[in-house]
């Protein structure tokens, strides 16, 4: 059986580094919160739960406290917030998030409505939201959005990408837009490594047999790497690890392709690989 491992499964950038700088914050200090998951995968979060860090839903007094900012990013009243109460904040957020946050406040200075093409509630899209003074619009991919257009067509407007997103779901969208908005400025921010993902999981699943995606289900990105993929090859399978894989899969299957999402640990990856010395 043939094995193709994407290059780009895994780990992207900015989920390392997030890590790591979680990782180092639980080494120098004791009280370390965070209002959510640093990443969207279970291992990871109990790997960082093991070193200390713990998980709040509301901030409270931050004297002798760590508020560690997730690489989603969060809004601004929420730092600020975290500020004003005595937390030492430290920010993981993804320089390529950051990007987008300064984009979409330019753009807002500048008088323009802001769309983010995004999933209304995940935590990246709710953070580009709260760095905005304005009432702000979410289109999301699949989802009927004309109704909001009608309340945008004579404004200036500009629009951003959650980092995540599928590049050619966004394209029809933008080209709706387009027809619809008069004055619109376009910017891709969805992020090189997302895009990179998104290539080679095409390639994969056009030239194998079989194509296997690894992450929690809880990540929008392996959420979408898997919904480019089955729609390529109808023999695309979404696992979070080794316990989910079926042998009536690869009945006749002579190459496998695999790839996992940008907050799979590469244990997972390579527990997975591994499965396959056995066929
Ligand atoms: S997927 Fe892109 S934006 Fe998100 S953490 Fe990774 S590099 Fe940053």
């Amino acid at each position: 059986m043939k094995i193709i491992l994407a290059k780009s499964a895994g780990f992207c950038f900015g989920v390392k580094r997030a890590i790591q700088i979680a990782e180092m914050t639980a080494k120098n200090y004791r009280n370390v919160y965070m209002s959510g998951d640093i990443v969207h995968n279970e291992i990871v979060i109990e790997r960082l739960k093991q070193l200390g860090i713990k998980k709040i839903k509301k901030l409270g007094s931050g004297k002798g406290k760590i508020f560690l900012v997730r690489a989603h990013g969060e809004s601004k009243k929420k730092i600020d917030r975290a500020n004003n109460l005595g937390y030492k904040v430290i920010d993981a957020t993804c320089p390529m998030v950051k990007e987008i946050h300064r984009i979409a406040q330019r753009e807002e200075a500048n008088n323009r409505k802001i769309i983010i093409v995004g999933d209304k509630n995940h935590d990246e899209v709710l953070g580009i939201l709260g760095q905005l003074k304005y009432k702000s619009y979410v289109i999301e991919p699949n989802k009927k959005f004309i109704f909001e257009l009608e309340k945008l067509k004579n404004k200036p407007c500009s629009v951003v990408v959650q980092s995540t997103q599928d590049l050619e779901g966004v394209k029809k969208i933008f080209k709706i837009l387009k027809r619809y908005i008069k004055d619109i400025r376009f910017f891709n921010t969805i992020c090189k490594p997302t895009q990179q993902k998104q290539i080679e999981i095409k390639k994969l699943a056009k030239e194998n047999d079989l194509i296997i995606v690894i992450g929690s289900k809880t990540s929008a990105n392996t959420k979408r790497l898997y919904q480019i993929a089955k729609s390529i090859n109808r023999k695309s399978y979404w696992i979070e690890d080794k316990k989910e894989i079926r042998n009536k899969w690869f009945k006749s299957i002579n190459s496998i392709g695999i790839t996992a999402g940008a907050s799979t640990p590469m244990e997972v990856i390579k527990d997975v690989i591994n499965i396959f010395d056995k066929f």
